[in-house]
């Protein structure tokens, strides 16, 4: 009988942290969708949001020509926002010279941005968009700076700068 007791033990205490690991991300997945809902907008809202220019990168996953941006040479400290609809995705302190021509950060704020993988120069990418109102920013590349390692090459347009 203790035998049985303690094997069926060893059983629960793995299942409880299993249904932990599986019950905390649940949670945090239902309230991004939840702000996720109120930024569904439809194609004519966001078109009388945007500029054309930031409606082509953000809702059409266009890139700007490279060395565009003024956010390029943007050194003060500050907060890059979602230019959709303001979430905070990157820090200055984030920020480095990839010498690209597009604004590019060495990480994200966490949970700011989503990825996927997208082929649209045949060679797979990994596209990173805004994780509220799903706005493309840019790609993330593993040839980037350390701690990380990590290059998200971000559209200027499609961040605004907020200076602290
Ligand atoms: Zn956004």
């Amino acid at each position: 009988m203790n035998q049985f007791l303690s094997r069926r033990t060893f059983i629960l205490i793995p299942f409880m942290s299993f249904l932990k690991i599986i019950f905390k991300p649940l949670q945090v997945l239902a309230s991004s969708q939840a702000s996720k809902e109120d930024w569904n907008l439809s194609k004519s809202e966001w078109k009388s949001r945007l500029t054309p220019e930031s409606y082509f990168i953000l809702r059409e996953e266009g890139t700007e020509r490279a060395f565009t941006s003024p956010l390029n040479n943007e050194k003060r400290k500050g907060v890059f926002q979602c230019a959709g609809c303001g979430l905070p995705l990157f820090l200055s302190d984030q920020k480095f010279d990839s010498g690209t021509g597009w604004p590019s950060f060495w990480d994200s704020i966490q949970g700011s941005v989503e990825t996927k993988v997208d082929f649209k120069l045949i060679v797979p990418r990994t596209e990173y968009h805004c994780s509220r109102c799903g706005g493309h920013q840019g790609h993330v590349f593993n040839d980037g700076p350390l701690p990380t390692g990590k290059r998200y090459c971000n559209n200027g347009l499609a961040l605004r700068f907020v200076p602290d």
